[in-house]
């Protein structure tokens, strides 16, 4: 089995086995740039140690050939006295993961090649030196859990006794005195010498890289990001090269386009006579790349060189990291980089423009997470605000509001029309309401799976989790930051999306890309890259989507917004809205009535005034469908909750009030009260008790239809009935409803079809036996993952799935993106035997996970005609059709 890959035997393709640093060290290698030659341990080898806790059979030797063949290569031996090669061992996985394992640098430096080292180094003991305890330090620390502290400590005392803080003002001997110091650091807690086998230091790195791996931090940044647990890393032998030796050496990093903006131009920063792991820990202040053309400009230009080179071969932005060695310049890592999500979609129309990609593949590089985050406001920062702290941006946007510390607070204020952020240590399920009232969420711990971060996001709140500068004191209602105290009533900023928190009301600017979806800015006419750039994705992902994209709406303002942010039509208008506010009493009057007749006038009286609401809505919608869903929740939420109204029953006797209506009231309350309300009197089954009730709906939404025909426009209503189970139940619905259409809309020429929702279980797995009584069926998948995990969608949120998030039982709620395997599967078995009973059944979804990008791309496999979402997801819907098909 080969475990070992040459640097010239690899490429870019083969991440999975080589790692993302390997593979791009390969491709680089053959393509003829200056890498410097190495070789890299596959992710198999790796998986094959943790599996058995040693070196699968074959790798020593393999390791043995590699070595060999960079000794000749080179023209040095690892460990020779006289002219030592060195190499650094460095993780490197299929994703990218910062800082999560291990490297070791300097490997094959011992007691006599440091001497080597110097005289190759014309005569530099210092840089000799300082390498050496560079490497027990990090050698100590990886390979063998020495505390890092000790080495810091033994290297400040250095520092101390030469009356510096600066590493540069110790010289050869005073580093060899701290080589000194930490060898016995290392004798003290390893029980051993420091390995003087060249062999024996690389063999130990390159397990320790292996079992790094699975260091706590790094299981749980798996965690956070979704990454298999089982890849394994790659593990990269390379040979040194260094910018540490003199002011013709130096190390950078580059960017091939600003990743920020995704404007072209040269973005990097050069760090002279240092080493990667210098500029990294910011000892001492980078100088702009462009600098680097008066210190050196042949290296100068030949990097330009190759930076195009990569752009041109990768066909995108990359980042890559460099070293100059005394005038010869080596490239050590390059990847596709990461970037905003505005530069993704300039970057992506950029290269479009530069013919190195198509619009098809423009549309593939942009995603509809990166379009949501586009469309929120953001802060307008210039230098007068910087932030306090830094946090995980756990739920996107940019909010600023008056601290509290409590959720009563919360609440209380909120009530008053102020906007509050709620400050926590961390939340819990009492926090609940006060997440509710505020306008923004702070916490000081928990990562992107926190309660806080789970809530916030389920409920489209701006949430910024672990800020752990941040030193909430709730009992004394203040938080300290930056030596700075913030008390209950003073004003911060939260944007979550980078995380920062700023001090006092930062301006908030709208979003560009939403003032282009409304219409107010025209992509042909602005000087804005990034409008332009969504303009051109957004109208390619139209051309090819095979998904339509419908709106969840029950106002005309909502359906008018929706159609211009690209909607097709209303998937999903939920009529029981339409129910609140003054129309309450004419409900009540409904549900109390006694008689037949009182009953009638209720329903009489809603008559018109559903039929107006419909009327407003046909107009916005003109020409396109309109799903109208019957009502469906528990009637007893239009009445008032049952305790309440007992206490106040009882004061109102006690005084010796007339209490009729009252006591009547809550008779009706007591009748109707339900211990499992979301299982109990709701959707069609409410239809089928309460005479009348969907007749009158049904009559509003063929009249409305009629009047907009007589006044030349075009309805196109769809009836769809919730909570259907049995086709039983929609058959009676459905002879009600066909003889009031008939009756309505005579020769008018509205057509009127009439569905169902499939959300309950049962639905979906009788589904060939309803679609016999259907025209088209639209998936509630929130009813459906209610149902089919046994979840109740209004309580579980906040109970116990930022437990489940921890424990990876699933990566993110099944509220949120479709569980593909389980509700998924219900779907994809109605839909099959839904359109086997009836050919040119049309299929629609009209949960939350209409507009979850993931989702999105489910319901294009599975063959739906639609998806129908909030209007401010429409255009995030429509992108994501768009890239399931290329
Ligand atoms: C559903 O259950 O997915 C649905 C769209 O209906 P509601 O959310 O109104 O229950
Ligand atoms: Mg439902």
């Amino acid at each position: 089995h080969k475990y070992v890959y040459d640097f010239s035997e690899g490429n870019k393709e083969l991440k999975e086995l080589l790692g993302g640093k390997g593979a791009n060290l390969a491709e680089m290698t053959n393509l003829g740039l200056p890498v410097p030659p190495g070789f890299t341990i596959t992710t198999e080898a790796c998986q094959a140690y943790l599996a058995t806790g040693r070196e699968p059979d074959g790798l020593a030797g393999q390791i043995e050939a590699h070595l060999e063949s960079l000794e000749r290569a080179m023209g040095k031996r690892l460990g020779d006295p006289q002219d030592p090669l060195l190499v650094s061992v460095r993780s490197g996985a299929k994703f990218s993961m910062p800082g999560m394992m291990e490297t070791v640098l300097n490997v094959g430096l011992n007691d006599q090649s440091v001497v080597g080292l110097s005289a190759q180094a014309g005569g530099n003991d210092r840089f000799a030196w300082d390498s050496y305890r560079r490497l027990i330090q990090m050698f100590g620390k990886t390979v063998c859990e020495v505390p890092g502290e000790e080495f810091e400590h033994a290297l400040d005392e250095a520092k101390h006794a030469k009356g510096t803080h600066n590493d540069l003002d110790l010289d050869a001997d005073d580093l060899r005195g701290l080589v000194d110091a930490y060898k016995k650091i290392f004798l003290k807690h390893t029980g051993r010498e420091f390995p003087q086998q060249p062999r024996e230091q690389l063999d130990l790195a390159i397990r320790a890289v292996f079992e790094s791996w699975n260091a706590e931090r790094a299981v749980l940044y798996r965690r956070q990001e979704r990454i298999p647990a089982d890849l394994g890393t790659a593990v990269n032998v390379v040979t040194m090269v260094f910018g540490n030796l003199g002011p013709d050496s130096g190390t950078g990093v580059a960017f091939t386009r600003d990743p920020a903006s995704g404007a072209q131009g040269i973005y990097g920063d050069y760090l002279a006579n240092a080493q990667g792991e210098d500029v990294v820990a910011g000892i001492r202040n980078t100088v702009p790349l462009q600098e680097l053309e008066q210190l050196d400009k042949a290296s100068y230009d030949e990097l330009l060189g190759i930076m195009a080179r990569l752009e041109e071969h990768y066909k995108d932005l990359c980042d890559i990291e460099f070293t100059i060695e005394r005038g010869k310049l080596w490239m050590l890592q390059t990847r596709v980089g990461k970037r905003t999500a505005a530069a993704a979609f300039v970057i992506a129309g950029q290269l479009v423009d530069e013919g190195l990609i198509d619009l098809d593949e423009a549309l593939h590089r942009v995603n509809g997470a990166q379009l949501a985050q586009l469309m929120f406001p953001r802060f307008q920062l210039d230098h007068e605000f910087q932030p306090v702290a830094k946090g995980i941006g756990a739920s996107p946007g940019a909010a600023s509001g008056t601290v509290v510390f409590t959720s009563a607070r919360a609440v209380e204020l909120a009530a008053e029309g102020e906007s509050v952020i709620l400050v926590r240590r961390e939340t819990n399920p009492d926090d609940l309401n006060g997440m509710i009232a505020a306008k923004g969420i702070l916490t000081s711990r928990g990562g992107k799976t926190s309660h806080a971060a789970v809530v916030a996001r389920g409920m489209g709140k701006t949430c910024v989790s672990g800020a752990d500068e941040i030193e909430v004191n709730v009992p004394a209602k203040r938080f300290t930051v930056a030596g700075q105290t913030v008390n209950e009533g003073d004003v911060v900023s939260i944007d979550g999306t980078t995380g920062k928190v700023y001090l006092g009301e930062v301006p908030v600017m709208p979003s560009e890309v939403v003032q282009y979806f409304e219409g107010s800015l025209d992509p042909e006419h602005i000087d804005n890259a990034l409008v332009r750039a969504v303009h051109r994705i957004m109208t390619h992902a139209d051309g090819k989507r095979r998904l339509a994209v419908r709106t969840n709406a029950d106002t005309g303002a909502d359906a008018a917004r929706a159609r211009r942010f690209g909607a097709e039509g209303i998937g999903l208008c939920r009529t029981e809205h339409m129910f609140l506010g003054d129309r309450r009493e004419l409900v009540e009057r409904l549900i109390l009535a006694r008689a037949p007749g009182e009953r009638e006038a209720a329903l009489a009286a809603l008559l018109p005034l559903q039929r107006a609401d419909f009327e407003e809505i046909f107009r916005e919608m003109d020409g396109l469908p309109v799903t109208v869903r019957l009502i469906d929740p528990p009637l007893h939420e239009f009445l008032p909750p049952l305790e309440q109204l007992a206490v106040n029953v009882a004061v109102a006797q006690e005084r010796g009030e007339d209490v009729a209506k009252e006591e009547a009231l809550l008779a009706a309350v007591r009748r109707m009260h339900e211990e499992n309300p979301m299982l109990g009197l709701r959707g069609v089954r409410l239809g089928l008790v309460i005479p009348g009730l969907f007749a009158m709906q049904v009559r509003a939404i063929a009249e409305a239809a009629v009047s907009c025909a007589r006044g030349g426009g075009v309805a196109k209503p769809e009836i769809m009935v919730p909570l259907v189970g049995a086709v039983q139940e929609l058959e009676t619905v459905r002879a009600e409803a066909e003889k009031i259409i008939a009756e309505v809309v005579g020769d008018s020429g509205v057509e009127v079809l009439i569905g169902t929702m499939i959300e309950v279980p049962r639905a979906a797995l009788t589904a060939g036996q309803i679609a016999e009584a259907a025209e088209f069926f639209s998936f509630g998948t929130n009813d459906l993952t209610q149902m089919g995990w046994g979840f109740s969608r209004d309580d579980v949120e906040g109970a116990f799935f930022w437990r489940y998030l921890e424990l990876g039982i699933f990566g993110i709620s099944p509220f949120e993106s479709i569980d593909r395997d389980g509700v998924g599967r219900l779907v994809r078995i109605a839909a099959e035997e839904g359109r086997a009973a009836r050919p040119g059944l049309k299929l629609g979804i009209c949960g939350e996970h209409g507009g979850d990008p993931d989702s999105v791309h489910f319901f294009h496999e599975v063959g739906l005609d639609y998806v129908s979402c909030s209007p401010f997801r429409v255009p995030v819907a429509r992108l994501e059709a768009g890239r399931a098909v290329v």
